[in-house]
Formats: C-alpha cells, sequence, structure tokens
C-alpha cells in the first residue's frame, strides 16, 4: 500500500520544541556555559573512553553516577535517577504523573517543554499565569491545589526564561497544600545557590530536577538528575527507556561530577558577569531588564523582534521570545564569557542609538 493512516489525534496541533539554534559568532541563546570542559577533566574523560568496551550495554540505572549523586546530596542511591539530559526526565513526569483524565498545573511563562510534554501524554494543562512582574501568583495557585484535582505542577526555580526563583516559604506551602507530585526543577541551581534538597525528607511529593547542561559544561552530553523519595524514584524508572543514558555518557558525567570542583571559578565568573550586565542593561533607558538567579538575563525593548535581528546581523545569537505568549518584546540574553557580554553589550547599544535616529 502506497498510502499510511495518520498518526495519534494528540499529534495534530503539536510544533516540534525549536531551539533556535542559528550559526553566529556569540551563542547566547541557549544558556549554554560559555567554558568548554576543562583541559585536565577532558584528559580524564579520554583516559576513560580508552578502556571502555563499546559492544557491551550499559549499566541501566547508571549506579555509578547515581551514587557519586547520592553521595554529594547526603542520600541513598536508590533516591536518585539519572536521564537523559534534564529533557528525558521531564517526558518522564507527564509518562508517570499525566496521561488521559490527569492534570499537570503549569506556571507560564516558563519553559515550554513541560506544556509539551503534557500534551503529548493527553493530560489536561491548567494554567496560572505569572504576575506582571513574572513573580507566581501564589495566592491563584494555592487556591487552585485546594481544590484537589492536580496531579503535578512543575515550578521552575529560577524560572527560565524570566530568571527569577520562586519563594521558599512558597513553596514549602505548596507541598503541604497538595498531594500533587511537586517537581521544582533546578536546572540553575548553580547559579541561584538555593535548593529544595533539605525539604526532601519532610515532603514527599517533592521531587527536585537538576541538570550537567549548564554550569558543568555538558550540554552536549545530555545528562539529568532527579532526587526524590524512592516510592517517586520507582515510578520513573517504570515509564523510562532502559538504556537511555549511554555508556559514554555516564563515563563522562562521572568525571566531571568527581571534578565539580573545577567548574566553581566558572560559576563565579558568571554570576560577577550577570550582575554587571544587569547593570549595565539597566542603564539603556529603552530596556527593562528583569532580575536573575540564573545564567541569563531577560529583558524587554519595544521593537524587540527587529532588535534580535540586528544584534543577529552582528554575529550575536540570543533568544527572541518577542511573539510567545506572556513574553511580548522580550529577549533573553545567556551570559556568556566576558568578551562575548561585552561584544553583545556594545551590538546592543549600537542597535538602540540607530532606532533612536531612525
Ligand atoms: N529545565 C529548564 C528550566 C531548562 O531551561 C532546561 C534546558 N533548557 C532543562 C530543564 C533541560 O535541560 P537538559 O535537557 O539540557 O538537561
Amino acid at each position: 500500500m502506497n498510502n499510511v493512516r495518520p498518526s495519534c489525534e494528540r499529534l495534530e496541533a503539536l510544533v516540534p520544541y525549536d531551539p533556535k539554534y542559528l550559526p553566529a559568532e556569540a551563542y547566547l541563546s541557549a544558556n549554554e556555559n560559555p567554558q568548554d570542559v576543562p583541559e585536565e577533566v577532558r584528559r580524564e574523560i579520554n583516559r576513560r573512553l580508552k578502556t571502555m568496551q563499546f559492544n557491551r550495554y550499559p549499566d541501566p540505572l547508571a549506579n555509578g553516577l547515581r551514587e557519586k549523586i547520592a553521595e554529594a546530596n547526603g542520600l541513598e542511591r536508590e533516591c536518585v535517577l539519572v536521564g537523559n539530559g534534564g529533557d528525558e526526565l521531564l517526558f518522564n513526569i507527564a509518562l508517570a504523573w499525566g496521561g488521559p483524565g490527569r492534570t499537570f498545573l503549569n506556571l507560564p511563562p516558563t519553559f515550554s517543554v513541560y506544556e509539551q510534554n503534557a500534551l503529548l501524554t493527553g493530560t489536561e494543562v491548567e494554567s496560572i499565569p505569572r504576575l506582571a512582574d513574572y513573580s507566581i501568583d501564589e495566592e491563584a495557585v494555592l487556591s487552585r491545589v485546594a481544590q484537589g484535582g492536580v496531579d503535578y505542577v512543575i515550578v521552575a526555580s529560577p524560572n527560565n526564561p524570566t530568571g527569577k526563583l520562586a519563594s521558599e516559604e512558597f513553596l514549602l506551602k505548596l507541598l503541604d497544600a497538595t498531594d500533587a507530585l511537586v517537581m521544582i526543577d533546578e536546572a540553575y541551581f548553580e547559579f541561584s545557590r538555593m535548593t529544595m534538597r533539605p525539604y526532601l525528607a519532610q515532603h514527599k511529593n517533592l521531587v527536585i530536577l537538576r541538570t550537567f547542561s549548564k554550569a558543568f559544561s555538558l550540554a552536549g552530553v545530555r545528562l539529568g538528575y532527579i532526587l526524590g523519595d524512592p516510592a517517586i524514584i520507582t515510578e520513573f524508572v517504570k515509564v523510562r527507556q532502559p538504556y537511555s543514558v549511554d555508556a559514554v555518557s555516564q563515563a563522562i558525567a562521572e568525571a566531571v561530577y568527581e571534578n565539580r570542583a573545577s567548574f566553581e571559578r566558572g560559576i563565579v565568573s558568571i554570576i560577577e558577569e550577570r550582575s554587571r550586565l544587569v547593570d549595565e542593561l539597566r542603564k539603556l533607558p529603552e530596556v527593562k531588564a528583569y532580575p536573575s538567579d540564573a545564567n541569563y538575563i531577560l529583558f524587554k525593548a519595544e521593537g524587540a523582534g527587529e532588535i534580535w535581528q540586528s544584534l543577529y546581523d552582528r554575529g550575536i545569537l540570543v533568544r527572541d521570545f518577542s511573539a510567545a505568549e506572556h513574553l511580548t518584546d522580550c529577549l533573553r540574553v545567556t551570559i556568556g564569557s566576558p568578551e562575548e557580554n561585552e561584544r553583545f553589550m556594545t551590538a546592543l547599544k549600537e542597535v538602540l542609538i540607530e532606532r533612536r535616529r531612525a
């Protein structure tokens, strides 16, 4: 037969996730680390890869890596699960806690993958938009969960793309007010230094998501992990692909995690550059820069779509949210190296001067 039935109806309205990664001279669009893995860690990785048996399947649960992450977080191995990037674990939460007849509570604007995964799994999405300053509408969220019927909630803290942490007091109230699974997405934790880790023991409905893609320079390797009660981890294990984290990724992530202290200088530099860049952006009358606890800054300026193009024409790629819901006229710039940040600021100033003249 030269014909094929249509795919599942749910896919009809779905648009694949597009990171809008285009060739550029300064990549400031994907919240990556501007520094690659340090040379001495790279040598260690190469040493380990030399003796790797590629013909054998990897340990399905990456127990070596799991053990190291557990130990560093003062937890048992059963409280940790690694995934093929945080993205896989975000898909797994939708598979395990979502599905037809179930409800996901979303707090937009936030990481768009959450909603995408819910739609993909036939999960109902209820949204409580953030307030004008992009803080969470705490009262509305608490009153919604109090009504019951929410199966899972994801709160990115710091939130992507808006940048701020959720308040710890609010997160604790949320955990108390619901039996929904509450995932705190701490993908940018190393730049905020704030974690809900201390509350895992008291809250069986708390799960924390982290990634190696940002502070640990491994966006290209795909490694994320969750911390949570063993009963939660068991449910995630049921829905995951058995070998989602390959042997090479496991070995690289282990070497990086063992040497994580060598990333500290880079993290401090990003935090310092973030504060310098916010100050610089705030000097520009056309720009409203939102405060950030992560490795990026969201800013708003009239005609942001055109500003994005003019920056791109100058070799600088930032993320364009100007046409996204709740983010009209917003762009997000990742904190790069001091040189890249300088280049971005110079280009932005030039673009704004040109626009004043026009
Ligand atoms: N959560 C948030 C808030 C993110 O911004 C990202 C990456 N853009 C992820 C999770 C997933 O990251 P990764 O799949 O690279 O681990």
